[in-house]
């Protein structure tokens, strides 16, 4: 006998969703697309997101902001007792770019906390929660193509996101059986603030865009739709996969 599929696969109707870093670029894309998939959304971050939840409000959805400073990488132990959250976008990533050569400490350990060790306890406090109310969930990462390959001049960014694939699959195999689905989008190369100067640099730009088969930079919300999916009753069967979401940059 085959389990039932699920009457709307695809439907967040009547979850709660917590976006980390939700004020801006791929972050406020999916909390965007999460609460128009019908969840009601938390955007979290170090700052408010008054215009991520103004969007979602105008659009007919639900959301609230909610203050994480992740410089703390514990600053989410005490969010998700009691809240009802069944879905965790961890999104919040900063960069600092310097040739490795000339790499500070205070450079790796800001990234380091902020984009791995945060992510994995916000995932820890979430799960906990879950497993307290003995209730599945999902778990959306937000890894890089450098979960992958090696970039230039990134060290500490790039040992974060190869970390950040790695916690996906741990937490993957200990929570599968729970039916808690953890898993990561790698996003290729999209136009936001992390970026920036990647754009303003004319031949590391050119290059860039030569290698993407889809001819162009990603936009945030190219990005979101993914995450839907991966929160979505349609992915239960989906743990430990980190997705690229690249315009074909890893096929070539
Ligand atoms: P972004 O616009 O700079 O967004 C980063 C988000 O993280 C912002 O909301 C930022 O808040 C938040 N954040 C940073 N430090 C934080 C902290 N200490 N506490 C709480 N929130 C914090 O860049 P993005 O491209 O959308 O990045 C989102 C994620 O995608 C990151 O994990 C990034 O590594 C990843 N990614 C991006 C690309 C790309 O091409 N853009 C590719 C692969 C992966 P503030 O606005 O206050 O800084």
């Amino acid at each position: 006998m085959t389990a039932a599929q699920p009457a709307a696969p695809f439907s967040l109707a009547g979850r709660k969703a917590l976006v980390t870093g939700a004020n801006a670029g791929i972050g406020q894309a999916i909390a965007v697309a999460l609460a128009a998939a019908g969840a009601s959304v938390t955007c979290a971050g170090r700052r408010a997101s008054d215009e991520t939840v103004a969007a979602i409000a105008a659009a007919g959805g639900s959301a609230g902001s909610l203050i994480l400073d992740f410089a703390d990488p514990m600053a989410a132990r005490d969010t998700f007792a009691g809240a009802g959250y069944t879905i965790l976008v961890n999104n919040a990533g900063i960069i600092r770019r310097a040739d490795s050569a000339d790499f500070t400490e205070a450079d790796w350990d800001a990234v380091m906390d902020t984009n791995l060790k945060a992510l994995f306890f916000t995932a820890q406090a979430f799960g906990r929660e879950l497993f307290a109310r003995d209730e599945g969930g999902s778990i959306v990462n937000i890894a890089s193509l450098l979960s992958f390959q090696g970039g230039i001049r990134v060290p500490s960014y790039t040992a974060a996101k190869h970390g950040v694939a790695g916690v996906t699959k741990i937490l993957a195999n200990e929570w599968a059986a729970k039916n808690i689905n953890v898993n990561a989008i790698a996003p290729g190369y999209i136009a936001t603030a992390n970026t920036e100067a990647l754009r303003e640099d004319t031949a590391r730009n050119t290059a860039i865009l030569e290698r993407i088969p889809a001819g162009r930079w990603g936009d945030p919300q190219d990005i979101a739709g993914t995450a839907v999916f991966l929160a979505s009753p349609a992915a239960r069967y989906i743990h430990g996969a980190v997705i690229p979401v690249d315009g074909g940059w890893l096929a070539r």
